[in-house]
């Protein structure tokens, strides 16, 4: 069930291209989903530049569609639906063209896709794309010429996937049976690749896994603290951030890690999903309150200053008041700077889509509001707090009104009222707050 697919492929089979003009093959990638899918669409954008394909480009000069898909929600897999249907036209308007399907639908349909949409020409898995590229090599075979060189980034920031899969079985979630079990990178190639991506002009990279901090280096056991330590050093990075984190994996040496290392950013993004533990017990999240609580009361004494966010679910199956009353107290007692809150709903192959989803909607929704309403009240005395205070900011863009904004080590959103340039780091003191941003001058 867990190993990954090799690539499936339409028949008849497409047959050697010549690319029209004499020049490189041009691919176009859409992607839909989390932060993991961008990570997976930079990854394949290298694949083909180094293969001597043009990667981003438009889909009307395209030669190739590839679509990164998104299996975590029904909403995602429509949306990729709808882009295979407008690609019909697509690619029956210049012979040659050709469509591929990779990401999370690919483990919870496989080849199935080929046989729904008889357009689509390959399937392939993210974690096994050789033979994907293999394929493509023999087909563009004339049209390639070598490495086709990536301009320069124009990004600041980057996703880094560090370990892939996910061995938890939490019983709303879809990821284990879509994107397998985990499977750490080797820690001297994701060195590697953080030093090609600050070449390329990235500033702070995010270490991405679905479960980040169970990450062991298949060269030597070491952990994730380990891992942040190698990046920590690669010369010009400003900024290190790592997500999603599990409550069980959240170590000492992981805050010693966000503590002393000095790239690494003060903030911990760390799901709680409910503050009931008869909740937590039916979505098998394998912690109580009480040890969710004591890992966030350890982050705050050794991290000083650090910055909290969690995750929320509402309304899962069977939740009653009481239930969500112990969220709402759990969260009115952390006070975390930032809560991402969701509403239950049921996701087909996963264990609680065989339980009642007995909470009406009318009552997600209010228990979406309370929470909502609760964190912004936080979220705003959170950030008042800090008025006169000094904070620096990675600065990351313009507004229309020609404000530069950014981000604060703590991962707040700062708007400035002196110049400054992206990419450029400042320490500006705070003169006002809200509860999503701060104004620093
Ligand atoms: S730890 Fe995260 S990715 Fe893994 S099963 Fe649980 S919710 Fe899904």
């Amino acid at each position: 069930m867990f190993s990954p697919l090799p690539l499936l492929e339409a028949r008849p089979q497409r047959t050697p291209i010549a690319v029209s003009g004499d020049r490189a093959p041009r691919v176009n990638i859409w992607q839909v989903g989390c932060q993991m899918n961008s990570a997976d669409s930079d990854s394949l954008a290298e694949q083909f530049s180094e293969l001597g394909m043009v990667p981003g480009v438009e889909l009307e000069n395209a030669d190739l569609a590839v679509l990164v898909t998104c299996a975590v929600r029904q909403h995602a897999e429509d949306r990729a639906s709808s882009r295979l249907g407008e690609l019909a036209k697509w690619k029956a308007a210049r012979p040659g063209r050709g469509i591929a399907l990779t990401g999370c639908m690919v483990g919870e349909h496989g080849g199935s896709l080929l046989r729904r949409f008889r357009h689509l020409d390959y399937v392939f898995d993210m974690r096994e794309p050789d033979g994907f590229f293999a394929r493509l090599r023999d087909l563009y075979q004339g049209a390639l010429e070598g490495p086709v060189p990536l301009p320069a980034s124009d990004r600041l920031f980057a996703y880094l996937p560090v370990i892939l899969g996910c061995n938890e079985m939490c019983t709303y979630c879809i990821v284990p049976f879509v994107r397998g079990r985990e499977s750490s990178r080797p820690a001297a190639q994701i060195e590697l690749e953080a030093r090609r991506l600050v070449d390329r002009g990235v500033v702070e990279i995010t270490l991405l896994g679905q479960n980040v901090n169970s990450y062991v280096s298949p060269e030597d056991g070491s952990g994730l603290p380990e891992l942040m330590a190698k990046v920590d050093k690669v010369p010009g990075l400003k900024r290190l951030r790592f997500l999603t984190s599990h409550p069980r994996n959240a170590s000492e040496r992981l805050l010693d890690a966000i503590a002393d290392l000095p790239a690494a950013c003060e903030q911990f993004h760390l799901p709680v999903q409910s503050g009931s533990n008869s909740c937590l017990g039916r979505m098998k999240r394998e912690y109580s309150v009480g040890e969710y609580l004591a890992v966030l009361g350890r982050a705050r004494t050794r991290v000083e200053g650090i910055s909290l966010s969690t995750d929320v679910i509402v309304g899962f199956c069977g939740e009653t008041d009481a239930e969500f009353a112990d969220t709402l107290s759990m969260l009115a007692e952390v006070r975390f700077d930032t809560v991402h809150v969701q509403a239950y709903s049921p996701r087909p192959g996963t264990a609680a889509f065989r339980r009642p989803d007995d909470v009406p909607l009318t009552v997600k929704k209010e228990r979406l509001q309370a929470v909502l309403g609760l964190q912004r009240r936080i979220s705003e005395e959170r950030n008042r707090a800090l008025i006169g205070r000094a904070v620096e900011i990675l600065v990351e863009g313009i507004g229309e009104d020609g404000r530069a904004y950014g981000r604060t080590r703590q991962n707040r959103v700062a708007w400035l009222e002196i110049k400054a340039a992206p990419g450029e780091t400042v320490t500006a003191q705070v003169t006002a707050a809200t509860a999503w941003q701060l104004v620093a001058a």
